[in-house]
């Protein structure tokens, strides 16, 4: 038998194995050390670093800072110097830290700082736990390629000699920022994870899909056009455009929005606003050129093609068809609502990322970079600081005219946020599962009024379902954002 170190007695530094171990891992241990074996708690605390050009934006204090908790985010932690594997977990989705024991022999004294190597893996597990979990019931995971997704590969960066610093209570403990500088894997799992926790949190249970889906996320261009972020929910992927200076992994609004599509068709059901387009959205509502320049300064988006990204009648304030616009203006609401406090008072923000046109000009303002905040952007027809998310006009069609039954996605963003969230319209609020509940009951496939796309009566179709508790409140944001204007 070793020698016991005197060191090695401290109480306040180990605490007797037998009181921690697994019978199996005791069992073991005891046959070298009958009477001596120790453990030390050891705490590692993983934090995304979140560089992102729009990290400012929004008025949720954890989401503007630039190190995010890495909730429910998987981990191995190795010794530095044999390789031995101390713990295979996860954080918390709490203070995303994971607690462990680290068994130690007699006669080894623990120095002050122990140096562990940790491997982190893109793979989170956030929102509620279920019923006799621990983590979280949604899974992300991230690939860099469209390789790593078709082989599942564990994607993941190793971090070594991480120093375990000894704490006062005698326990050590390490923080870990997963990425430097740009990284855009650390910025899109942080914002995906946000999202998807923020909203799951939100709602109660009877909103949500039975079982836990997964949701991969691809830091590649979209796999049907280059240069774009997009979804496929029914196969549970979202893609992200991987430009460090200006892409979509730089960007936490446009995971925040591709997420929002994929929180549609789950957690919105079949029947949710993804579906209730009736297939495939219509982005085409004048999208020519010619068309476009024949519209409303405020509901045009004349930005023809920027190496082939985007879309002249895809955009925050492009005038479109309603079941486009209520489509798009979920997602963005679900970025809206993940990167803002659900307050009345408080002053939201919206960073939106499409740029503007070759032409600096084009009558619009320039969709580069909106903060749709108070004391943000003045055009040359709104030529004071407008805050285009807490105003009653200026960023729809309806009140320039012109708008022929169509809307903007800002006037249906704006919709969801007044209805949900401000105090204005008066009446009860509806919840976050209040809201995808009626969403979910939208008609999607009838003639008459529903809301697909050839019905396009999407503000009837969404009424037709809202309960006569926040029946008022509905209309009144309605008429209010300009949305009372289906198709005669
Ligand atoms: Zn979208």
């Amino acid at each position: 038998m070793r020698k016991l170190h005197p060191l090695s007695v401290n109480r306040t530094r180990y605490q007797r194995l037998s009181a921690l171990a697994s019978p199996a891992v005791a069992a073991v241990l005891v046959a070298v050390a009958p009477r001596l074996a120790l453990a030390a708690q050891h705490a590692l605390c993983l934090r995304w670093r979140v560089d992102a050009i729009d990290r400012t934006a929004g008025n949720l204090t954890e989401t503007t800072a630039l190190q995010w908790p890495a909730r429910g985010t998987r981990v191995q932690v190795t010794d530095s110097t044999s390789g031995a594997i101390l713990i295979n977990g996860r954080t918390t989705t709490t203070d995303a830290c994971l607690t462990f024991q680290v068994f130690g022999l007699p006669g080894d004294p623990t120095p002050p700082t122990k140096f562990r190597n940790v491997r982190v893996y893109y793979d989170t597990r956030v929102g509620t736990p279920s019923a006799g979990q621990t983590t979280g019931r949604v899974q992300a995971r991230g690939f860099f390629t469209q390789t790593e997704d078709l082989n599942d590969t564990d994607v993941s960066v190793l971090i070594q000699n991480v120093g375990f610093a000894l704490q006062n209570d005698g326990t050590y403990k390490a923080t870990v920022d997963v990425g430097s500088g740009v990284a855009p894997m650390s910025i899109s799992m942080a914002s995906v994870s946000h999202t998807l926790h923020r909203v799951d949190t939100a709602l109660t249970a009877s909103a949500k899909p039975p079982a836990p889906p997964l949701l991969k996320v691809i830091l590649q261009d979209c796999n049907y056009q280059n240069n774009w972020s997009c979804t496929n929910p029914s196969i549970g992927k979202i893609w992200l455009t991987p430009d460090a200076t200006n892409g979509s992994t730089s960007r936490k609004f446009v995971s925040g929005h591709e997420v929002g599509h994929w929180l549609d068709y789950h957690w919105g059901g079949v029947s949710g606003t993804s579906a209730s387009t009736g297939g495939s959205p219509d982005y085409s509502f004048s999208a020519t050129a010619t068309e476009q320049a024949a519209l409303r300064e405020t509901c045009r988006f004349t930005w023809a093609s920027n190496n082939g990204q985007g879309n002249q009648a895809h955009a925050m304030r492009s005038q479109e068809y309603q079941h486009a616009a209520v489509r798009e203006a979920f997602a963005h609401f679900m970025a809206l609502f993940s990167f803002n406090e659900a307050s009345a008072t408080s002053n939201a923000q919206f960073r939106y990322y499409k740029t503007e046109a070759a032409s600096a000009k084009d009558g619009s303002y320039p969709a580069t970079d909106i903060y749709f905040a108070a004391t943000t952007y003045t055009s040359s027809f709104l030529p004071i600081p407008f805050s285009f998310l807490d105003s009653t006009s200026g960023c729809d069609c309806t009140t320039l005219g012109n708008c022929d039954g169509t809307s903007t996605e800002m006037q249906w963003m704006r919709a969801y946020w007044w209805y949900l969230i401000r105090d204005e319209p008066g009446g009860t609020k509806p919840t976050l599962t209040d809201l995808f509940v009626q969403m979910q009951a939208v008609p999607k496939s009838a003639t008459g009024v529903s809301c697909n796309s050839s019905t396009d009566k999407c503000y009837g179709a969404v009424t037709s379902v809202i309960p006569a508790t926040f029946l008022a409140r509905w209309q009144s944001v309605g008429a209010t954002m300009g949305l009372a204007t289906d198709n005669p």
